[in-house]
């Protein structure tokens, strides 16, 4: 297990009707290691009744724990930024983000690696649903300037959509869809016209239907499980 911090909620903001972002904060984070945009952390939140997390290894500890994003970091203000999709679930996590204010508890173990194989692959293709959006939004701002690819995006309105600063050789498409039994991100990348050459590939998403696009994307010319990354955000 990694190291663990205490943070605190230093503001929160709506940035979308599906998503809240949290800036957490607090001397904990002085050592937090630079450039793990898009790397996964463990949030711990605290249990029922508390106001703090407690942190450490004890018999049942994962239960108050899931799996989030490291969207931004900024080592001279120790402000860690994380992305929280709600208001399409009822959770732990979902339910103490939607609520979170400036002075709330939370405890940060990690970060692991970046998520993405080849920066510097000849095309990107990046497969996300809300869950991975910010995974996949700080991928597309670390891509060197000519990097090329296609990115599918799922949200559940237009009013979902970001911005994001990818380099201009990446087709980023907004995948609209609301009804997360049908897996809306596989009719899209079937509907893409493969490129030539060994892409990096980044799916993450609900379980059962990464591994269909996984099992898709399989078939294709170049792919490699090398250059693969394929995870299961979230469970159904
Ligand atoms: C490496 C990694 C990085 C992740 N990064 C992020 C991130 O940056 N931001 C983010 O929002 N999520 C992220 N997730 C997903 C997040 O960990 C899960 O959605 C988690 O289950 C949320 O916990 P919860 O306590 O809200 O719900 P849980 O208590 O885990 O689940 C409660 C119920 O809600 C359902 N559920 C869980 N998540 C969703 C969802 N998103 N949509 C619909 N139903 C859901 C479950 O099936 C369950 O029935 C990441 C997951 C992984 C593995």
């Amino acid at each position: 297990m990694k190291k663990m911090r205490m943070t605190q909620v230093a503001r929160a903001e709506d940035l979308t009707p599906h998503m809240r972002r949290i800036v957490l904060t607090g001397d904990d984070l002085k050592d937090f290691p630079a450039d793990k945009e898009g790397a996964h952390f463990k949030a711990i939140f605290p249990q029922t009744g508390q106001t703090q997390p407690k942190l450490g290894l004890y018999l049942g500890f994962k239960k108050w724990m899931r799996s989030y994003t490291v969207r931004a970091f900024d080592h001279q203000k120790k402000e860690l930024t994380v992305d929280f999709a709600v208001n399409d679930h009822e959770g732990l996590a979902s339910n103490w983000a939607k609520h979170a204010q400036q002075g709330d508890y939370l405890g940060v173990a990690g970060p692991g690696d970046t998520k993405h194989t080849n920066y510097d692959a000849l095309w990107h293709l990046l497969v996300a649903d809300l869950t991975a959006l910010p995974a996949a939004a700080a991928i597309l701002e670390k891509l060197p300037s000519n990097a090329a690819g296609t990115a599918f995006i799922q949200v559940p309105t237009t009013a979902d959509k970001q911005a994001i600063a990818a380099p201009k050789g990446i087709n980023i498409n907004w995948v609209i869809n609301k009804d997360l039994t049908k897996n809306a991100l596989l009719q899209a990348v079937e509907s893409l016209q493969w490129p030539d050459g060994k892409p990096a590939i980044f799916i993450a998403t609900e379980s059962s239907q990464m591994k269909v696009i996984k099992k898709h994307v399989k078939t294709k010319p170049g792919y490699s499980n090398e250059q693969t990354y394929a995870s299961g955000y979230w469970k159904a």
